[in-house]
């Protein structure tokens, strides 16, 4: 089978930072009764025949007939098994988790991505009626638990429709075609329309800061953590850090990918706070030290790379968001969920190596 055009588009978008940030969403296609599904742990932007893997849909249409256990973390281990168990012979790789909703979706092509434009809608308080208003051919889904929940839900939702695109409440977007030039026209589509709708952009001219304090304060966090630690700021950054009120639009998690990447929440450091006191006590608070700390007025600090772009998409979606009603985070319960998800985990290993 020739997964050039699916490998194309993968890349394409995969390193587009407009669609996609450290490789994040997924792609497939379906040909002569199989998905061909992205692995998890393979960046769409560099991603190679090896890095999808082949499932029989028969199968994985078995799994609609299953009963599973109502206890989370069991049925979803229960799931992964049967997901595991769906993968043609030869095949080792893990199938992304998101591999059943890409074979409920009745296309030859399916792109899963969580550009921070389409975010700003979907972890907007207005986010379904953005969406229905903008989108009348879309399905919007309300956030529910990630997995096989997600699937059963959007697989009752759709009932016999194809929806070529599919808006999950903070989380991304679904897009479904049979042709490549379907999909490029519907992202094309979503993201213009979007772009139009929002009234404010994020401003992320660079501003002048305290190159001394930025020192110090990384050095300590280097030495508390053990990592590499990165500043950031910019207009937009400092006008959310201004104080404790204004953080509020992003002192939280909107998608599953800002908790792998950049912790479930930043740590917030106010004006003549310790900042390693604060520090660890997050870290005995949560069990889990920060990975983004955020110092009133200033800007803030990654602990290693990859949570800085994260918490600068946190910034772009709470500033698209004010077009659609406000921000609106996960629940509290789906953070923990999320947090104690063992397929998470795997992600969160896999980014961190
Ligand atoms: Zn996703």
């Amino acid at each position: 089978m020739n997964l050039d055009h699916l490998i194309d588009i993968s890349k394409r978008y995969g390193s587009d930072s407009a669609y996609v940030l450290l490789g994040g969403g997924n792609t497939s296609m379906k040909a002569d009764g199989v998905l061909y599904v992205k692995a998890s742990g393979h960046a769409l932007g560099s991603i190679d025949a090896g890095g999808f893997v082949r499932m029989d849909l028969a199968k994985l249409d078995q799994i609609w007939h299953k009963q599973y256990s109502s206890d989370d973390q069991k049925r979803e281990d229960e799931v992964l098994a049967d997901m595991m168990a769906c993968r043609l012979e030869g095949e080792v790789s893990r199938p992304s988790v998101e591999a059943l909703l890409h074979a409920l979706l009745p296309f030859t092509y399916v792109v899963h991505l969580h550009p921070a434009l389409v975010n700003g809608i979907t972890c907007s308080q207005g986010g379904e009626e953005a969406t229905t208003r903008l989108f009348p051919s879309a399905l919007w889904v309300e956030l529910v638990k990630p997995g096989f929940i997600l699937a059963k839900t959007v697989k009752e939702r759709m009932g016999e429709t194809a929806y070529p695109m599919i808006f999950l409440e903070n989380h991304g977007i679904f897009v479904g075609s049979d042709t490549i030039e379907g999909i490029e026209g519907i992202y094309e589509e979503v993201m213009n329309t979007i772009e139009t709708a929002v009234e404010r952009k994020p401003d992320f001219t660079p501003v002048a800061y305290d190159e001394g304090a930025v020192a110090s304060i990384t050095a300590v966090l280097e030495g508390a953590s053990g990592q590499k630690v990165l500043f950031e700021t910019n207009a937009e950054v400092r006008s959310f850090l201004a104080n404790a009120n204004s953080f509020g639009p992003v002192a939280s998690s909107f998608t599953p990918d800002h908790i792998v990447y950049a912790g479930f929440k930043p740590l917030w450091v106010g004006e003549g706070e310790n900042l390693l006191d604060a520090y660890h006590a997050f870290e005995k608070e949560h069990g889990s030290a920060a990975k983004i700390i955020a110092v009133e007025g200033l800007g803030f600090f990654s602990i290693g790379e990859k949570p800085l772009p994260l918490f600068l998409d946190t910034v772009a979606i709470a500033v698209y968001s004010e077009s659609f009603g406000g921000p609106k985070f996960m629940s509290e319960e789906m953070i923990d969920f999320i947090r104690n998800w063992e397929v998470e985990r795997y992600r969160s290993q896999v980014a961190s190596t």
